[in-house]
């Protein structure tokens, strides 16, 4: 704790997982003794801190603070998102990082774990703001990156804009034509068609895995997601796909409720294409759709909850509420958007709950993916990569409730989801040695 002071999300994620290993220690007390095994775990291989100076559009110089915190290659290089979110500090990157690791082991796919990110805030920024930020980013990002050494894919703030502009001067300054140095690129130049989807897609099917378990399925179901990012409007459109009615999303002011089911199409419109607020949407529906400013979408009534915007954005209080109001099934869409006591609350009452690292780790294994296609230079069908996808949530989910059953834990899907991705990356590790 002292080594990591003030790191609150990060002591918060690593207390999460370590928390599920006294069965794994107990049954192998090897992994308690080897080698400082779990101390390594919890501290980062390489952090990098770097200076960010742009221009804004009206000449003046501004400073950002860039990061990337490359936490764990056992399994493979770096693999990890970029953030560009004021409240973006040394103890986020972390968690993130952190939590990264166990869930690319989850995905079965040869990743490590890595996280990075900016407290550069891109709301109400040009496009030529944006773009100059993200190559001096790069500027400096880039000596550290490479195919088989760093992968960075978008996180919140970043989207295929940005991906672009990063991957633009990454070339520049190698002269290499390194299509798997990122993921989450656009089409035209090595993306992968689902990715953009992935998250959202792969968080829903991971929700319909738990639910078929006691017989039950989205159709006709009430949900609530939180959020109206990437992986918020792919979970949307997946839900309804699956017979689902989404009647509540939001940003960061305020929610929606639209009893008649979202309508994504103008969500998409809003957050994709004007990069408007949440409150447009109401203003553009007009009534019964109701717009709350402030408040919690927590207090809107369904049967499953999917958070999905950002870290600890669904508390005791929330989780209480849902409760109350009947909610079977909750699956965590962003990193640890559920606080330590909302999942007690849910866990207690029975619900079945999905965290983070696996029901979200869709999106990172189609970058695996992203990254196998630009090795072999194809491409792959929409519907190729889908059902990769589909498979890669379903053996995930699996995994999970296998080993919290074997753990006696039936049914606890974080203690699954740490035991299963502990050991994955646990067993390489003793493999390389003391490094
Ligand atoms: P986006 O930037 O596309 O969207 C984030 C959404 O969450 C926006 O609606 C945003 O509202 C809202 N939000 C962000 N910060 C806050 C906050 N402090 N309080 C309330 N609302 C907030 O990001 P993504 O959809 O990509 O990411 C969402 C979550 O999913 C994050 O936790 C991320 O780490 C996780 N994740 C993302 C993956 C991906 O592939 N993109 C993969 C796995 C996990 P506003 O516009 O007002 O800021």
């Amino acid at each position: 704790l002292r080594r990591n002071a003030g790191e609150e999300e990060f002591h918060q994620a690593v207390r999460e997982v370590l928390g599920s290993l006294g069965r794994v220690v107990a049954k192998h007390p090897r992994y308690a003794n080897n080698h400082a095994l779990i101390e390594r775990l919890c501290e980062p291989e390489r952090q990098i801190i770097f200076r960010v100076p742009w221009v804004d559009d009206s000449g003046h110089v501004r400073i950002n603070r860039g990061f990337r915190v490359q936490f764990n290659s056992a399994l493979g290089p770096y693999k990890g998102g970029l953030r560009f979110h004021p409240s973006v500090n040394v103890g986020i990157i972390k968690f993130l990082g952190f939590e990264q690791t166990f869930k690319n082991a989850l995905t079965g796919m040869p990743i490590g774990g890595g996280k990075g990110g900016s407290d550069f805030n891109p709301r109400g920024r040009s496009d030529g703001e944006i773009m100059r930020f993200c190559q001096s980013f790069m500027t400096e990002l880039h000596r550290h990156l490479g195919e088989y050494t760093d992968v960075p894919a978008g996180d919140i703030g970043v989207g295929g804009r940005e991906i672009g502009f990063m991957f633009g001067q990454y070339k520049r300054l190698t002269n290499r034509y390194e299509a798997g140095v990122l993921t989450g690129k656009g089409l035209t130049y090595g993306g992968s068609r689902a990715r953009t989807e992935a998250t959202g897609y792969g968080t829903t099917y991971f929700v319909q895995s738990m639910l078929a378990t006691k017989k039950q399925a989205f159709e006709g179901r009430r949900v609530v997601v939180s959020g109206s990012g990437n992986v918020a409007i792919y979970a949307i459109e997946k839900v309804a796909e699956f017979g689902g009615k989404v009647v509540a999303c939001s940003d960061s002011n305020g929610y929606v409720v639209d009893e008649n089911g979202i309508d994504l199409a103008l969500v998409k419109e809003i957050k994709e294409v004007k990069r408007g607020r949440i409150s447009d949407y109401a203003k553009i529906k007009g009534a019964p759709v109701r717009y709350i400013e402030g408040g919690s979408i927590w207090d809107v009534p369904c049967d499953v909850a999917m958070p999905s915007a950002t870290q600890n954005e669904l508390t005791g209080k929330d989780a209480q509420a849902l409760v109350n109001n009947g909610v079977i099934a909750v699956g965590e869409g962003a990193n640890m958007p559920c606080t330590p006591e909302a999942v007690h609350i849910f866990q207690q009452a029975g619900v079945l709950f999905a965290p983070g690292k696996a029901a979200n780790a869709g999106g990172v294994a189609t970058s695996a993916l992203e990254m196998q296609q630009n090795a072999s230079r194809d491409s792959w069908t929409f519907e190729q990569t889908e059902a990769r996808l589909a498979i890669i949530m379903r053996d995930i989910h699996d995994s999970c409730a296998e080993t919290a059953k074997e753990y006696g834990a039936p049914g606890d899907y974080v203690l699954g989801a740490n035991i299963a991705s502990f050991v994955r990356v646990a067993e390489a590790m003793e493999s390389l040695g003391v490094i």
